[in-house]
């Protein structure tokens, strides 16, 4: 059998979606598995829609995930390059040639205004899917040579067969198979000489001996169109799998909209988000394994990885299931791992905290955050006093509760440091000395502290605090 290689093709025109993440990762897996290659291609022929920095991003995002190409731009294999679509028009240009050369390609003067014109007559006519009515291929020569002297330049279309069967196996779907005759003559290289996709990723994968191809459902609709290239270089085409969309917990299909739901992996790292958590969460978005276990790392994955576990049907985005499973690796970390980790998060404002203190709080937060940038929110619970309602402010307002808070402020001075049992102790005493109980003791050292009615234990917040801010902020009316 020939070496398995496969490859993850994103184009230019955004950052790293979790669909491309996806893709990108059983692609990874499946060659890992086989130990064949994973390829990085640059698909950045839709020139006006490519944007600055996103190869970066991507090519930055993949391998912050762990999912490293063998051959890419940065490290390309002379024999299969380049790696990039828009530095190999040539190569483009000699295959469209050759189609034109057999009369499998011809050449179309069309105006984008004939085409929609055309199309408006076919609707009106009752045909719904409208296809290109091949005024172009009944040009004589002359005809053509008129048209490129008045300087129009032709697109290259297609010429697809009649009445044929378009058949493939997909790895994930299985038999497919599509009427040629519902294929309308489509166009492969673009007037300015720039091809399309469906053409150019044809050459590309045969160039660079590209043995499956695992792509997202929205391509199942081009693999016929592709596979009728194929046919016309005679070239064996690969082995597709198209995988499940991923949806939305309404169960629609996942759309850029969707604000609740993170969408790109640049945010997940900014979050605080770790790569084990992502790569696991995205390798059981459409791979089912065997048993109940939900923890696998990249090993593992990698180990287990098979074709025919992938499923057809849609694959939920279930952001709890992902925060629970980065908890689960924050969780899991070692002290110093999680410490060097989460310090890269903690705001500015909060670095003036003295080291110990900080690692102590942070360390608190462990097994409370389910992304690093949580720690934030919980040290400004501590830093910035929350506003107390009517309800809160009428509560400090009993006798009983300044009772309380000018006992702790005497007793507070004089306690050594805040360890649990010094704390308890302290609360004991107030107890006795005025027989009062339970949260008419604690809520109003509490609610004077931080505004808020639950958290962290007391012991820690004084720790946090430290006696010159605890006076002031119970001084403050
Ligand atoms: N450039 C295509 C995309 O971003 C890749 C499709 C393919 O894998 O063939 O969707």
């Amino acid at each position: 059998m020939n070496k398995i290689r496969v490859r993850y093709a994103p184009s230019p025109t955004g950052y790293l979606h979790i669909g491309g993440a996806r893709s990108a990762l059983f692609n990874y897996l499946f060659a890992k598995h086989h130990h064949g290659d994973f390829i990085l291609r640059i698909e950045d022929t839709d020139v006006a829609r490519n944007i600055p920095g996103a190869i970066e991003s991507q090519t930055n995002d993949l391998k912050w995930l762990g999912i490293i190409p063998d051959e890419s731009m940065d490290n390309p294999n002379p024999e299969c390059g380049p790696y990039r679509q828009m530095e190999k028009l040539d190569i483009y240009q000699k295959y469209c040639d050759y189609l034109l050369e057999k009369g499998y390609a011809y050449e179309c003067f069309c105006s984008a205004e004939d085409l929609a014109k055309s199309k408006e007559e076919q609707l009106a006519r009752g045909i719904s899917s409208p296809r290109y009515d091949r005024r172009c291929l009944r040009l004589s020569l002359e005809e053509k040579e008129e048209l490129k002297a008045k300087g129009i330049k032709p697109a290259i279309r297609l010429k697809m067969p009649h009445n044929e069967i378009l058949e493939f196996d997909d790895m994930v779907r299985g038999k497919m198979s599509f009427k040629s005759d519902d294929i309308g003559d489509f166009v492969i290289m673009k007037s300015n000489g720039i091809p399309t996709y469906n053409f150019a990723v044809v050459i590309d994968d045969y160039m660079m001996k590209i043995s499956h191809v695992l792509r997202g459902e929205e391509h199942l609709s081009n693999t016929p169109k592709q596979l009728q290239i194929y046919k016309y270089l005679g070239i064996e085409p690969p082995v597709f799998g198209h995988l499940s969309i991923i949806t939305n917990e309404a169960g629609k299909k996942l759309s850029k909209r969707d604000h609740d739901i993170r969408q790109f992996i640049a945010e997940y790292r900014k979050a605080g988000y770790l790569k084990e958590a992502i790569f696991n969460f995205l390798f059981l978005l459409g791979f089912s394994p065997e048993g109940e276990n939900e923890i696998y790392s990249k090993d593992e994955a990698i180990k287990i990885f098979d074709v025919n576990h992938l499923s057809s049907a849609p694959s939920m985005f279930d952001n709890k299931k992902l925060n629970w499973m980065n908890a689960h690796y924050i969780k899991n970390m070692s002290s110093d791992d999680y410490l060097k980790f989460v310090k890269n998060f903690v705001l500015d404002e909060y670095r003036i905290i003295s080291p110990d203190k900080l690692d102590y709080l942070l360390l608190l937060f462990q097994p409370e955050i389910k992304a690093a940038s949580e720690v934030n929110k919980l040290l400004d619970e501590i830093y910035h006093p929350h506003p107390l309602n009517d309800e809160q402010l009428a509560f400090l307002n009993l006798d009983s509760s300044k009772i309380v808070l000018n006992k702790f402020k005497e007793k507070v001075e004089k306690l050594a440091n805040f360890s649990k049992e010094n704390v308890n102790a302290l609360f004991k005493e107030i107890m006795n000395e005025t027989s009062l109980k339970g949260k008419f003791v604690y809520l109003p050292v509490r609610l004077k502290l931080t505004g808020l009615e639950h958290g962290l234990e007391i012991y820690n917040i004084l720790y946090a605090l430290g006696k010159e801010e605890i006076y002031c902020r119970i001084s403050t009316n």
